[in-house]
């Protein structure tokens, strides 16, 4: 990618008071690893997000939109445009509908929900980063997912610049997966319809949560969450062609998916290391930063990882995680 000229620059600076020059993205994700973005701004609204990345477009240089960082990998060489935070972080509660700006974070939603007798979004509260990163990768665990409660989503469509509310069914949400995924759009906010509960039930069923979160995941760990997304089969002649097929826990051929965790760790990966990126110990599909670790390891550890997994069983991983700033 060719470097930004001072012309665009100042043309940014002049739009967008607050752009800091040449910010470690290691300060901002979770992984605490990546290079400089070559401009960083912070909107703290949706009209200022909004015109962030117009003038993006006007200056005609890249620009990336991300929450907290939580589920981002980027290069050790950086991004060489604008890295744009969404910090819009306002929320409302009406009876069972809460509608939140894409900043809000994710953990704050479930805790403010739960707070208000409602249920069905307290899984969410261990789950790091924002709500509009959740909604972009239709975030889940403990069997909830975000698609479940997600009642429209507002986005910009940088395609034709048209703001859009997508109802739910115009999402096409997947495992790990969304309409914005696939067709560019800036996350402005989402509407979520959950059901009138009880605060005591709502508050005992988070706090349960967090403490086996706790117990199964490295969460203080420098990381991006899980690597890679878990491998699905269709029926049991897919699993049955598998390389290696013996042992698999009843429970994930009754669920028809096998955890990437638990692949990793049948493969003997548990705790290996490269450089200062290590495959955790306590959970096969984290792989952390120990301090000081490259990015290029980590793109170095999960080659490695997806390797073994498919010479021994046959199957080949996909990333979860979102790579930022590599091959350009
Ligand atoms: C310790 C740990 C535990 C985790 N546990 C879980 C878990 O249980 N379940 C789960 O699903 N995930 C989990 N994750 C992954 C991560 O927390 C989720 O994917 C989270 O929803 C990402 O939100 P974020 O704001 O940090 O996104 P970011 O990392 O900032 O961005 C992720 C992607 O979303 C896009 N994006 C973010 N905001 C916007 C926006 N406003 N508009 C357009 N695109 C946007 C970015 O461009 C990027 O491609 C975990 C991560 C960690 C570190």
């Amino acid at each position: 990618m060719t470097p930004l000229s001072d012309e665009q620059i100042a043309f940014v600076q002049g739009a967008l008071p607050g752009v800091i020059l040449h910010e470690a993205m290691s300060k901002h994700t979770n992984f605490r690893l990546g290079g400089p973005a070559a401009l960083y701004v912070v909107a703290s609204s949706s009209d200022g997000l909004l015109t962030a990345v117009q003038t993006a477009l006007q200056a005609g240089i890249p620009f990336y939109v991300f929450g907290g960082g939580s589920n981002i990998l980027v290069s050790d060489d950086g991004y060489k445009g604008l890295m744009i935070q969404a910090a819009n972080r306002e929320m409302s509660i009406h009876e069972n509908r809460v509608k939140c700006e894409s900043g809000v974070i994710t953990a704050f939603v479930a805790r403010k929900s739960a707070e208000a007798g409602l249920s069905g979004f307290e899984w969410a509260v261990g789950v790091p980063g924002t709500i509009g990163g959740a909604v972009y990768g239709n975030a889940g665990c403990f069997g909830g997912e975000i698609k479940d409660v997600v009642a429209t989503v507002d986005a910009y469509r940088l395609s034709d610049g048209s703001r859009m509310e997508y109802p739910n069914a115009a999402c096409a949400f997947g495992y790990r997966d969304s309409l914005f995924k696939h067709e560019p759009h800036v996350i402005l906010g989402c509407t979520l319809t959950l059901q009138p509960g009880d605060t005591d039930a709502a508050m005992r069923t988070l706090n349960e949560i967090n403490a086996r979160r706790k117990a199964k995941q490295p969460l203080a760990e420098a990381s991006a969450g899980c690597m890679f997304k878990n491998f699905d089969f269709r029926d049991e002649s897919e699993l049955k062609a598998l390389r290696r097929n013996s042992d698999i826990p009843q429970g994930m051929i009754e669920a028809k998916r096998l955890s990437a965790g638990w692949l990793v760790d049948q493969a003997g990966l548990l705790g290996k290391t490269m450089g200062n990126i290590k495959v955790s110990d306590k959970h096969g599909n984290f792989i952390i930063n120990t301090g000081g670790g490259r990015a290029q390891d980590v793109v170095a550890m999960t080659s490695l990882v997806k390797m073994k997994i498919r010479d021994e069983f046959g199957i080949m991983l996909e990333d979860e995680v979102q790579l930022v700033g590599f091959g350009e």
